[in-house]
């Protein structure tokens, strides 16, 4: 089948571009290049480049690839940002969906897939945390995620729109072939920090807070390997395309979680030699606990992750950032 992939230059939208061409589907791309890269694409995908802004662009996408689904990635994805800038965040990632909602009801009427987040749960005490929690997101950012989630959902009850939405925890790893991963400007994730400390290009870890109420004291995440994330889409786009569900809702993890402490010995496991460390003050907003109820996505989607493993996990990030120390410039 043919799906029109929006952001599938960035880091999660080029790896699902890879799993949906191993299941058979054609991937054609819709990138503005704001933060995705076109080295991380197969040079047979076809690339618009083109803004969710810009209405003409997006309809004239539908028209000329006539997809057979959508899945949609492109947004602004840093939190930090997403408070100093709101304007930006709203427009580009609300107001920009909603460019796409009305193209895809305006040409197609075909399925779109939605990349939402666990930030649209905001703080909460719940472990695991399931799809039908309480949703107060704490960032513009999340905000922005929770609001184009609620206009697809009426999109659907309006205009018969057939969607997925997936609500991500922490996405990490790379390509096991190291060629591509992750590769934004703003970088703050645990084990890509990790790794370009390895590389020298940082000075030093530091722990945001080793007095939460963990077992070691460091907060745990629910961390879900890139590719295991794309082949969720791919389940995701093939059910909406089989008619097998017109709506859902699905967490995405492993559903169990690692503290930072465990990820940062494995890296130092990984990489061979103990990375520098220092405990630092807590970093404002981050709950103790972010574990996905991942129940929903195995049972009703037969989502199976492969990599379960931190180590594996790691070594794939690992490997990917060694082999290119400046992402895809070099
Ligand atoms: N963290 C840390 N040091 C760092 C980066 C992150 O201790 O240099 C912690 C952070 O406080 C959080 C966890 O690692 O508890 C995961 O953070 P990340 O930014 O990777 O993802 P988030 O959970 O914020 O989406």
């Amino acid at each position: 089948m043919k799906i029109l992939v929006v952001g599938g230059a960035g880091y999660i939208g080029s790896h699902t571009v890879r799993q949906l061409i191993r299941a058979g589907h054609t991937p054609v791309v819709f990138d503005n290049l704001s933060s995705g890269h076109a080295e991380a694409l197969p040079a047979e995908v076809p690339l618009v480049r083109g803004d969710l802004l810009d209405a003409d662009a997006v309809r004239a996408a539908l028209n000329a690839h006539q997809p057979d689904a959508v899945i949609h990635f492109a947004a602004l994805i840093e939190v930090g940002e997403s408070m100093r800038a709101p304007a930006r965040y709203y427009r580009n990632n609300v107001v920009g969906s909603l460019n796409l909602l009305q193209a895809i009801t305006e040409t197609r009427k075909v399925p779109l897939v939605f990349s939402s987040t666990a930030a649209v749960y905001g703080t909460t005490d719940l472990v695991p945390i399931p799809e039908n929690a309480a949703m107060q997101p704490e960032s513009v950012y999340g905000e922005t995620k929770l609001m184009t989630e609620n206009m697809i959902h009426a999109f659907h009850t309006a205009h018969g729109l057939p969607y997925t939405v997936l609500r991500y925890f922490n996405v990490c790893g790379a390509a096991p072939e190291g060629d591509i991963g992750e590769a934004h400007a703003g970088k703050s994730h645990l084990i890509e920090l990790a790794a370009l400390t390895a590389l020298g290009q940082r000075e030093k870890m530091f722990i945001f807070g080793d007095d939460y109420p963990t077992p070691d004291g460091t907060c745990i995440r629910d961390y879900v390997h890139v590719q295991d994330l794309a082949d969720a889409h791919v389940l995701a786009v093939e059910a909406l395309l089989a008619g097998q569900r017109t709506e859902g809702t699905f967490n995405v993890g492993l559903g169990h979680g690692f503290s930072v402490k465990e990820v940062l010995d494995t890296v130092d496991d990984v990489i061979g030699t103990p990375l520098n460390r220092e405990l630092a003050p807590r970093r404002a907003g981050d709950p103790p606990r972010l574990v996905a109820d991942a129940t929903r996505i195995r049972e009703e989607l037969g989502f199976k992750p492969q990599f379960t493993n931190l180590k594996d996990i790691v070594q794939t990030a690992w490997n990917w950032h060694k082999g290119h120390p400046h992402d895809f410039k070099q």
